[in-house]
């Protein structure tokens, strides 16, 4: 991008299950807002087809130089990877992770709230309301990719899976989310480990976190290990706000707050490069969903709250605002995916945002 062009050339990568028909969405609301701003924003959308279909024909799912490709793009747009024929595993690291780990995005943000005109478990259960912004670690820890296997298939068959943390990946890390949470009004963060009964790694984790603080005096930081943290993200809801965590923490933390704020197919989530010197990747927190693939009942809302923080990292604050509006809107006027309690298919929604788009300029 330019400065002050406001031009942006997007990667989009729907690949696999779901991924094409919340991304086709995405796109569709995407180029309605600029349509409707008259141009105050324009996007270039380039399609990469990379998929678990690609692996299963070439064996990758990233051709040759194709990394070297999508590193031209101010963004990249992601569905979701995945299929019932490839380990898990295989699809992960194929994929998303060799994408996430070149372009150094180790920064990992999933911001939960309870929109307007949906339903909850926890405004159902009284415990309180949410609105909290998880940052997870995304380059190094539980999922480093470490450790080996020997003696398959022998009872006494041994592995290992080895976590790695670096003082300069943690800090980083650490610090990023304290900037996050000094820009939201309740400048608060907590920071959860397993320190107790994990000895080296999550012990650092604590000690980094209470120098980061110094720099950060106006943020009042709590520690919480992480199983006590379940508890209190579904009991004290209020009392949270900014979360930061492992690689394997975080992961499980935000499924359970996609679960809290109502259904996991409303969440976004951005891997981040903070340092700006690669493109940073927007995805909904959703896997490919297979069971409903095809059908038309995608919920699309988590990809377009997904395009609002797309926008947000592009520096199109006041677009984002205005997504995030005409999203709660046509929630609010009840036109919802069966994962909200709703009837309406992913057209039906995507049709009343692009609507309520129009409005709003
Ligand atoms: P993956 O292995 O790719 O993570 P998964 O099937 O394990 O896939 P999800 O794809 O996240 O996990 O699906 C979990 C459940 O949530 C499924 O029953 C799916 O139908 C539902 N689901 C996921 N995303 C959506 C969505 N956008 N709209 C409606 N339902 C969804
Ligand atoms: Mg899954």
């Amino acid at each position: 991008a330019i400065p002050g062009k406001h031009e942006y050339s997007i990667a989009c990568m729907p690949a696999d299950g779901i991924g094409p028909e919340v991304i086709g969405a995405g796109v569709e609301v995407l180029k309605t807002m600029s349509e409707a701003s008259s141009g105050a924003f324009t996007f270039q959308f380039e399609d990469y087809d990379w998929s678990s279909d690609t692996y299963k024909k070439l064996g990758k799912y990233i051709p040759d130089g194709g990394l070297e490709d999508l590193r031209r793009h101010d963004a990249i747009l992601f569905g979701a990877v995945g299929a019932p024929d490839v380990p898990d595993h295989i699809s992960l690291w194929g994929l998303r992770l060799a994408i996430c780990q070149p372009f150094q995005q180790y920064a990992n943000v999933r911001p939960t709230k309870i929109l307007r005109g949906t339903e909850s478990p926890l405004r159902k259960a009284k415990t309180g309301d949410l609105d909290w912004v998880i940052i997870r670690e995304n380059s190094e820890g539980e999922y480093a990719g470490q450790g080996g296997r020997s003696h398959r298939g022998q009872p006494w068959e041994t592995s290992t899976e080895v976590s790695i943390f670096t003082r300069h990946c943690v800090e980083r890390l650490i610090r990023f989310a304290f900037e996050i949470a000094q820009k939201r009004p309740k400048k608060h963060i907590t920071v959860v480990t397993k320190s107790n009964a994990q000895r080296n790694g999550m012990v650092m984790w604590d000690e980094i976190a209470y120098e980061v603080a110094k720099d950060f005096p106006d943020v009042q930081m709590d520690k919480m290990l992480v199983d006590a943290m379940t508890c209190r993200m579904v009991l004290q809801p209020n009392s949270i706000d900014t979360i930061v965590a492992t690689n394997l923490h975080a992961d499980i933390l935000s499924d359970l707050a996609a679960a809290l704020a109502g259904s996991i197919g409303i969440a976004p989530t951005s891997n981040l490069d903070p340092t700006r010197k690669n493109p940073s990747m927007f995805e909904p927190i959703h896997g490919s969903a297979f069971d409903i693939t095809g059908k038309g009942v995608a919920n699309p809302v988590g990809t377009f709250w997904t395009a609002a923080e797309m926008l947000r990292w592009l520096g199109e604050e006041q677009a984002a605002d205005v997504l995030m509006e005409c999203i709660e809107k046509v929630c609010e006027a009840g036109i919802l995916t069966r994962d909200l309690g709703g009837t309406a298919g992913t057209k039906e929604v995507t049709n009343a945002v692009c609507e309520e788009v129009r409005k709003a300029y």
